[in-house]
């Protein structure tokens, strides 16, 4: 008899030692995942320099080259899942794997959400979406991993509940859990743009508490290798944040308040740049020196750089909302960021339309001067879509952003019936249309038989208006690039 029970208590021992390195060679399986979706990340933009081709038969391939958030999430979780069945598995197994998965899943998702990012041919930008859709795919993985221990502890009448819940090492993953919770509800879109450095601080505590409470309520343990492997990325992270600071003040600041319009102009030392920068770049400031807390709890503030790198300052445009640059405050900047304009490409394509709303003009109005000064022969055309008559009347007197007939532009509040006038006192070769664009009719130029997958449209600005104007492109195959102001 005793022998039998010792046989039955050796198997169920070997049993759940099977279980224990079952589910640590699960998180092996995890990590290789990650390293090989990091691969095929390099080898994707390393092999094809521009997404120069989005025919309907392409799609998957445009999708892929832009970073899709589906559809690489589905490149990481459908492999992962892969090994997911276990023989033997119970809830308790099943359950400890999500747990496992999730938090392998934060290393890879820590690498995607490095600024800049250390992946060849890739910006920090291309990978917001992906990482907004990972972070939430952990979150409901391990959400998933602790509804599955409730269930299973609420059932088994051999354990008491209240003590596995109360039990400290359990504790923590519930506390983690409920500051997860939180941060879920906090990233719906309609909070997090209210109330964005909110979003951000709590975003920062929770990415915290994860990676640094997980490890001691994790068994098996995960401090090797993956909790090392996130403390080496938050050191990345940290680095990258310091490493090419700069303090400034601002050498001047125009607003356009007392001419009705929304925009300031700020200019900024030329030095605080290297003497050559690509047009698109944008730079990120804090109005926090790099001692102060609140420069690692709260987002630093982006801003494209409106003028090329031949000028003699740096000339921000800007529609400001909370944060505001002072004459007489201190700056950080935190670094520049190049975007990842296929500039080759433009420069030698022969139509390139650039489309860009409000405070977008100031990534627009560099590209289109870099490729009239680079291409005489090439069409590029800018289209300025703008609430008021008066954000261009203030633009146009201060900046020398060297207006040509090219640019087009639209004022669309107070429409007059598609009003056309011209805008003589600016003494400019340019219309200006008080009314809505349409893309059909206003474009012509840019809908007839020589618009190819050679001609190019760049567009920054308001997401509605970067979508229609993702959809005139799609529909003739004109190559697009896109620039969002709102992460
Ligand atoms: C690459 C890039 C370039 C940009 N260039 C310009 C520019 O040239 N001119 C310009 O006027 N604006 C630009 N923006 C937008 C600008 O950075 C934000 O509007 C600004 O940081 C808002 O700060 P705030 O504290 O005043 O915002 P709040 O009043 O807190 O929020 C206003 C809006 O800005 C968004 N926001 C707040 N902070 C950030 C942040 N750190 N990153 C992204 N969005 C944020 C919020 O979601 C909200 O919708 C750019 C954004 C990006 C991503």
């Amino acid at each position: 008899m005793t022998q039998a029970i010792d046989s039955k208590h050796l198997l169920l021992w070997k049993r759940h030692g099977e279980e224990h390195f079952a589910n640590v060679k699960y998180g092996y399986w995890v990590l290789l995942v990650s390293i090989a979706y990091i691969c095929v990340l390099f080898v994707i933009r390393r092999f094809r320099k521009i997404n120069n081709n989005i025919h309907k038969s392409d799609l998957f391939w445009s999708q892929l080259y832009s970073v899709n958030p589906f559809l690489h999430l589905s490149l990481i979780l459908v492999p992962s899942f892969l090994l997911f069945y276990y023989p033997h598995g119970n809830l308790s197994l099943y359950s400890k794997r999500l747990g496992r998965l999730s938090y392998v899943l934060v290393s890879l998702n820590l690498f995607l959400g490095l600024k800049p990012s250390l992946l060849q041919g890739y910006t920090y930008n291309d990978f917001v979406p992906l990482h907004k859709w990972l972070s939430r795919a952990i979150i409901i993985i391990a959400m998933i991993h602790a509804l599955g221990f409730l269930v299973k502890w609420s059932m088994d009448e051999q354990v008491s509940f209240v003590a596995k819940i109360s039990n400290i090492w359990n504790l923590l993953g519930v506390i983690v859990l409920l500051s997860a919770f939180l941060l879920i509800f906090i990233s719906i879109k309609p909070i997090r743009t209210r109330y964005y450095a909110l979003f951000y601080i709590v975003h920062n505590i929770v990415d915290f508490l994860l990676v640094t409470v997980i490890p001691l309520h994790a068994r098996p343990g995960v401090t090797m290798p993956y909790f090392l492997l996130n403390l080496v990325l938050i050191s990345c992270h940290i680095i990258l944040r310091i490493k090419n600071t700069k303090q400034f003040k601002i050498s001047s600041r125009i607003d356009g308040i007392s001419q009705s319009s929304n925009l300031t102009v700020i200019k900024l030392p030329r030095n605080l740049l290297p003497s050559n920068f690509p047009p698109g770049t944008h730079i990120r400031v804090s109005p926090y020196t790099k001692y102060h807390p609140l420069y690692w709890l709260v987002p630093s503030h982006p801003y494209s750089i409106a003028s090329l790198s031949e000028g003699d300052e740096i000339i921000l445009i800007l529609n400001e909302s909370t944060f505001k640059f002072e004459d007489t405050e201190t700056y950080l900047l935190q670094d520049y960021f190049p975007a990842n304009l296929p500039l080759e490409s433009l420069s030698n394509c022969e139509k390139t339309l650039i489309v860009c709303g409000g405070s977008g003009i100031s990534f627009g109005m560099p590209v289109f001067n870099f490729l009239q000064k680079m291409n005489s022969k090439q069409i590029v055309r800018l289209i300025w879509i703008t609430k008021r008559f008066e954000d261009f009347k203030f633009l146009s007197s201060l900046v020398n952003l060297e207006l040509g007939k090219d640019m087009e532009v639209y004022v669309t509040e107070n429409i007059k019936d598609g009003l056309v006038s011209h805008a003589e006192d600016f003494e400019m070769d340019l219309l200006v249309n008080n009314r809505r664009i349409n893309w059909e009719t206003d474009l012509l130029e840019f809908t007839g038989e020589d618009i190819n997958e050679k001609s190019w449209m760049i567009c920054c600005g308001p997401e509605g208006l970067i979508s229609d104007a993702q959809k005139f492109a799609s529909k003739r195959n004109i190559n697009v690039y896109k620039e969002f102001y709102n992460l």
